[in-house]
């Protein structure tokens, strides 16, 4: 197969900027969706590989083109794996990242001495819409849910991800080492793993 455009299920421009770099060596273009002017689709799925599927067969087939999805959340051990693909909306609907760590501090209360948790990523790509194998990559990142935010960098829950490893909070760490250790990070280099053998250069 020779892959030379790639759509990427995604609105957000950091999304697109990170993709873009890693297929420049494989002269590939990479394209949001919004420059094909393809909706949202509901996620209506009950876990991250199904949402991710709905994403990219949605815009693959709006397009005409390859497409890339990802679908991401936090899953917390003492919830109960909660908010897990929820972890967007976990506060409502139109909640924020500040409103979503507020409802989390608050269903972990002070004596939980569990507060294990994980950040899950799913990456799928797909050759075209009625694609019957889609490419699947799985990343996780272990860490713990702090007492209280640390640190303003990074977005979503990253404030109250503690790695122990780095001594400070998602929210402290740098883009690059973020992006090396991460779960978005590892399932990104399995894809880019697996999609080597799709290119044709
Ligand atoms: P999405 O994959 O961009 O839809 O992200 C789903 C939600 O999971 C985000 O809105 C965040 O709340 C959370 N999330 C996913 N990845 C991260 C991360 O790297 N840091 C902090 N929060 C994240």
């Amino acid at each position: 197969m020779s892959l030379k455009h790639i759509v990427l299920a995604t609105g957000n421009k950091g999304k697109v900027a990170e993709f873009s770099t890693l297929f420049e060596g494989f002269s590939i273009k990479v394209s949001p969706q919004s420059e094909f002017n393809v909706d949202e689709v509901p996620e209506t799925g009950t876990t991250f590989v199904e949402n991710a599927i709905i994403k990219a067969r949605h815009a693959a087939k709006v397009t005409g083109l390859p497409a890339i999805a990802d679908d991401s959340g936090l899953a917390v051990d003492a919830l109960g794996g909660q908010p897990g693909i929820y972890s967007a909306r976990y506060a409502g609907a139109d909640a924020s990242d500040s409103d979503n760590i507020d409802k989390l501090l608050a269903a972990l209360t002070e004596e939980d001495n569990n507060r294990k948790a994980r950040f899950l990523c799913v990456l799928v790509f797909m050759q075209h819409e009625l694609d019957p194998t889609p490419i699947i990559c799985q990343g996780e990142w272990h860490g713990e849910i702090s007492k209280t935010r640390h640190g303003d960098g990074g977005f979503g829950y990253d404030p109250v991800f503690w790695v122990p490893e780095q001594n400070c909070s998602a929210a402290e760490l740098s883009k690059d080492v973020k992006n090396s250790i991460s779960h978005r990070g590892k399932a990104l280099a399995e894809l880019m793993e697996r999609m080597k053998d799709l290119i044709v250069l």
